[in-house]
């Protein structure tokens, strides 16, 4: 079956009893024995809940993997995912990295005795480098979030298994309609399902999904053990955006490109990062690993002083901080979500002043252009170069 089909019927088969078409919010925590030695599948919420059960196996079935874990954010399912690591462990990190991953490696895991080193990991001699008979897994962002940085994830996790280290992808950003990590070679995929999964910028939520027997094992004992779990409320409502994904997907890709696509010919604009724009550096891997673009890209204006008027005229677009969902929202990276990442690190990567990250909604592209086009035209107005 075509995933669109597969989104739209999410848990829409899993009630016999009643046939709800949309699966019930079970509130329940504790569940019935039929007699001693006896379980419905059901003891305790924790461990296994059935409304969030029925949105795990939908989650691992779209990536192609074996198990589902659904957890309270995407941090939560990065904390358990990182529990599989012990007291010396190191592990290989993509350079260009989602702000709070990077707090919690370097604030809180590495209490803890697990290390980490960022590199560019489409480069394979860097990865080798970095490589120590103490590492055990790359985690890699693909797209980086927000300089677009496209990594070859057939080539990393062959890598990576030769090597013997669990690949992990964060595949926030694509999602398991555009790009599936596991078909790919990688072990586990991890969401933040608060943006483009959930869609609708007003649930918090993550996911991961393992790949063997094993891990899926390990990770259901972690996901329990733990304890960041997902409620049966924000469940559902996560399994009732998933089911607009295929749509959702197709107008902000198409909306991002075009957005893309103006802004590189405005005078004003510097660079524009975009994977689906055919001078992108990663235009080809991308193609060739994912089936189309997400709605996020960033661009670099020329003159620092119009970030402030621009964010400050915009009407339409919000100026906040997140992605994914069908309001268009415009970020300013070095002081919001990269804000944790040290200075040095930015300007590497080339987070800087000068750059904002779009993520663009599902409005009518003429009114966003209308109104990026309007901002930056009072910005250019009042720093005096119009
Ligand atoms: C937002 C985000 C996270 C963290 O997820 P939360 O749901 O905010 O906890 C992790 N990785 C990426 C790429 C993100 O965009």
């Amino acid at each position: 079956m075509n995933i669109e089909s597969r989104l739209a019927q999410i848990g829409s088969q899993e009630d016999p009893k009643t046939g709800a078409v949309s699966f019930p919010i079970y509130h329940a925590t504790a569940f019935r024995h039929p007699k001693l030695g006896q379980s419905t599948g059901f003891d305790y919420s924790r461990t296994k809940s059935p409304t969030r059960f029925v949105l795990e196996a939908a989650a691992a079935e779209l990536e192609g993997g074996d198990a589902g874990f659904a957890c309270s954010s995407g941090m939560a399912a990065l904390t358990t995912i990182f529990a599989l690591f012990s007291h010396g462990d190191h592990l290989i990190v993509s350079l260009d990295l989602y702000g709070g991953t990077y707090r919690l490696l370097e604030r809180i895991l590495s209490r803890y005795g697990i290390s980490a080193s960022y590199v560019d990991t489409n480069d394979i001699d860097e990865l080798e480098s970095q490589c120590t008979d103490r590492t055990k897994a790359v985690l890699i962002e693909t797209p980086t979030n927000p300089l677009m940085m496209i990594t070859d994830l057939e080539k990393v996790s062959a890598w990576a298994k030769r090597r013997g280290l669990l690949t992990i992808v964060d595949n926030t950003l694509l999602t398991p309609f555009l790009q599936r990590p596991l078909e790919l070679g990688a072990d586990i995929v991890i969401h933040s399902a608060t943006k483009y999964l959930a869609g609708h910028n007003d649930v918090l939520a993550g996911l991961i999904v393992t790949k063997g027997k094993e891990l899926s094992e390990q990770m259901a004992f972690l996901h329990n053990s733990l304890g960041a779990v997902l409620g049966p409320q924000d469940s559902w409502l996560l399994m009732r955006g998933m089911k607009t994904l295929a749509l959702r997907m197709e107008r902000h890709q198409y909306n991002s490109v075009k957005m893309a696509e103006w802004l590189k010919t405005h005078p004003a604009v510097d660079e524009v990062y975009h994977p689906g724009l055919p001078h992108h550096p990663g235009y080809d891997i991308q193609r060739r690993q994912s089936s189309g673009d997400t709605g996020i890209f960033s661009f670099r204006m020329k003159d620092a002083r119009t970030i402030e008027p621009i964010l400050r005229h915009l009407k339409l677009i919000a100026f906040a901080e997140s992605l994914g969902g069908v309001e268009s929202l415009l970020t300013y990276p070095a002081v919001q979500t990269h804000a944790d990442i040290p200075e040095e690190i930015r300007r590497k990567v080339g987070v800087d002043d000068r750059l904002l990250r779009f993520s663009v909604g599902i409005e009518h592209i003429d009114d966003l252009i209308a109104d990026l086009g309007g901002a930056i035209d009072a910005a250019l107005k009042e720093i005096g170069e119009a």
